[in-house]
C-alpha cells in the first residue's frame, strides 16, 4: 500500500528511496523532511549524523565524509544494504570557505572548498550511476548556487566550485539522457542557516538586497524545489538549473 494515499500518484515518492548528502541539518535537513513527507525512504550521508533521530525503516543515517574516496565506497556498502541504488540522489553537503580576497585565499582553502563542494558530486555521482543504469531510472539532483551563475566576491572558490557543479550537472544529465536517469541542478541565493553564522550582517543585508523579494530564502523552499524534481510529475526535465532565489537570476 502506498506512504501517502491522499496524493495522486504522480506527486508521491511512496516505495522510492532517497540518498541526501549533508542531510543532517540545513537545506539538507529540510529536503530529507520533505521527501519523507512525499514517502520516500531516506538515508542521510553526513560527516556529524549526532542530531539525525533515525527511523528505521525511513530514516537512516550513514556517517561519513564525502571528500574521502574510502568512506564514499564504505558508504555506498552501508547503503546498499538498507535500500540498494537510491532512486534519488541529492548532492547538497557544501562548504561556504573563507570570503577574502584573492590574495588572502589560501591554497588550502580552495583545495578543501573544491573538494566538498565539486569533487564529491563526482565521487558520490559515480558509486550510485551504474546501479541507476542497470534499473534504467535514476534522478540526481545537485545543490548548486545563484555564486556558481553570478560568482561570489571574495569567495573565488566557491563561486568556481558551484560553477563546477553546473557543468558537470548539464554534461552528465547527457550522457545519462539515455539511461532513464535525469541530472538537475538547484541554484538558491542566501537562504537562511546555519551559514548564515558566518557572515556578517551587513554582507547579509546587501545580500537580501540585490533580491527582487527583498529577503533572504527558506530551507523549505529550496527542499520544495528538490522533491517536486524528483517527484514522477518532473519528468521532461534533465540538465536544467532550477532557481529559488527571489527573482535574482532573473535580473
Ligand atoms: P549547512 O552548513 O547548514 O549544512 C551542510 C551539511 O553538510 C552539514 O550537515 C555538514 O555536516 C554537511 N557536510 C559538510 N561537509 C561535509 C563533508 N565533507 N562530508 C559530509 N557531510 C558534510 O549548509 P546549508 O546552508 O544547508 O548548505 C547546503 C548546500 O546548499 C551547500 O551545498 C551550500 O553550498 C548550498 N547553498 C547554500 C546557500 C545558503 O545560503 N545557505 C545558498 C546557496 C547554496
Amino acid at each position: 500500500e502506498a506512504a501517502t494515499p491522499w496524493l495522486p500518484e504522480k506527486y508521491s515518492l511512496s516505495n522510492q528511496t532517497a540518498v541526501v548528502t549533508g542531510g543532517a541539518k540545513g537545506i539538507g535537513g529540510a529536503i530529507v523532511r520533505e521527501l519523507m513527507a512525499l514517502g520516500c525512504r531516506v538515508v542521510v550521508w553526513d560527516q556529524d549524523v549526532s542530531a539525525v533521530a533515525t527511523m528505521p525503516g525511513r530514516l537512516e543515517a550513514v556517517a561519513v565524509d564525502v571528500t574521502s574516496q574510502a568512506a564514499i565506497e564504505a558508504a555506498e556498502a552501508r547503503t546498499a544494504a538498507l535500500i540498494g541504488t537510491p532512486d534519488i540522489l541529492v548532492n547538497n553537503a557544501g562548504i561556504q570557505g573563507p570570503t577574502v580576497p584573492l590574495q588572502d585565499y589560501e591554497r588550502s582553502a580552495w583545495d578543501r572548498v573544491i573538494a566538498v563542494n565539486l569533487t564529491a558530486v563526482y565521487a558520490v555521482s559515480r558509486v550510485f550511476v551504474p546501479g541507476m543504469k542497470k534499473r534504467k531510472s535514476g534522478r540526481i539532483i545537485n545543490i548548486a548556487s545563484v555564486a556558481g551563475i553570478r560568482g561570489l566576491t571574495d569567495g573565488s572558490a566557491y563561486g568556481a566550485s558551484k560553477a563546477g557543479v553546473i557543468g558537470f550537472s548539464i554534461g552528465l544529465s547527457k550522457e545519462l539522457v539515455g539511461d532513464g536517469i535525469t541530472v538537475n541542478c538547484v541554484a538558491p541565493a542566501l537562504i537562511d542557516t546555519d551559514l548564515k553564522l558566518q557572515m556578517s550582517e551587513e554582507f547579509i543585508r546587501k545580500a537580501a538586497d540585490r533580491v527582487p523579494m527583498k529577503r533572504l530564502g527558506k530551507a523549505e523552499e529550496v527542499a520544495a524545489t528538490v522533491a517536486w524534481i524528483a517527484t514522477p510529475a518532473c519528468s521532461f526535465t534533465t540538465g536544467a538549473v532550477f532557481d529559488v532565489a527571489g527573482g535574482r537570476l532573473g535580473l
